[in-house]
């Protein structure tokens, strides 16, 4: 399941801090306050301290005993190894890598898939470097039911008989663009040959959950009402009106409101 926080853990982090536990994965969610400490630079005894309090404010089962051995063994794989907060802000999309996919003979929901396995991929690449140093994109994806799951969500395919992601990949093995491997691995041919190409870069995916809106963004897909994208948050959105739509609703009612305060403002200092 892909929700706003994936690949996003830094971000999962600070909401964790603000609302306390928001899954019943405490163990994962520990970590990543860890993380974000270790980062921080607070000192382990200080980070041991801190998850504590966390615990005991925010744990319904709260008991001294129990926590505290979790709380020892989360801390220790946090400082002892060096894991960090896999946060992605934004996957930059090149000129190149759009009109390949784009130009394929292929109906659209195989070129959103195709869409979908480049950003993920992507994604790797930058947890990848975030956690050695050095970037790696490689076209290879492993064909657990999860992985599938999640990009079938990134790429918006509604399953059944003809948007099915086995299907699908089916397909396009057929026509050398994706290699099956064997234990349900995929090669991503199309990878290798965008990789050594270069051009100027036309859009940052950030919003992961809705990957496909950015394709569509793109190549001016139209079925249900056009997607545009907020120009203050870069979030995708659908447009049904005709009328041109600069902001999503939630930052047309914040930049609103702003406005609205500097206005009176800017009144009430022309009355002094
Ligand atoms: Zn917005």
């Amino acid at each position: 399941m892909i929700d706003r926080f994936t690949y996003k853990e830094t971000e999962y982090a600070n909401a964790l801090l603000e609302n306390g536990f928001m899954t019943k994965y405490e163990n994962y969610e520990m970590s990543l306050l860890c993380k974000l400490w270790k980062e921080t630079g607070l000192p382990k005894k200080e980070a041991r301290q801190n998850l504590l309090l966390f615990c005991e404010l925010y744990s319904d089962d709260y008991d001294e005993m129990i926590y505290y051995s979790k709380i020892n063994r989360v801390i220790n794989k946090v400082y002892n190894k060096d894991l960090k907060l896999a946060q992605v802000d934004y996957i930059p999309i090149y000129k190149h890598e759009f009109d390949f996919i784009n130009s394929l003979d292929y109906p659209h929901p195989y070129k959103r898939l195709l869409f979908a396995f480049l950003v993920i991929k992507k994604i790797h690449s930058v947890v990848w470097s975030i956690n050695s140093g050095e970037s790696k994109l490689s076209g290879l994806v492993s064909g657990d039911k999860k992985q599938f799951k999640m990009i079938s969500e990134m790429a918006h395919l509604k399953g059944g008989k003809k948007e099915s992601i086995e299907y699908m990949i089916y397909d396009l093995s057929q026509d050398g663009l994706i290699n099956t491997l064997a234990l349900a691995q995929v090669y991503l041919n199309f990878i290798d040959i965008l990789k050594e190409d270069t051009s100027e870069e036309i859009i940052r995916v950030s919003d992961f959950e809705h990957v496909w809106m950015y394709f569509d963004f793109l190549s001016e897909y139209n079925r249900a009402g056009r997607v545009a994208i907020c120009q203050e948050c870069n979030k995708p959105m659908i447009v049904k009106d005709k009328a041109p739509q600069k902001y999503c609703t939630e930052c047309a009612r914040r930049i609103s409101n702003r406005q609205k305060l500097e206005y009176k403002r800017r009144k009430k200092s022309s009355v002094f």
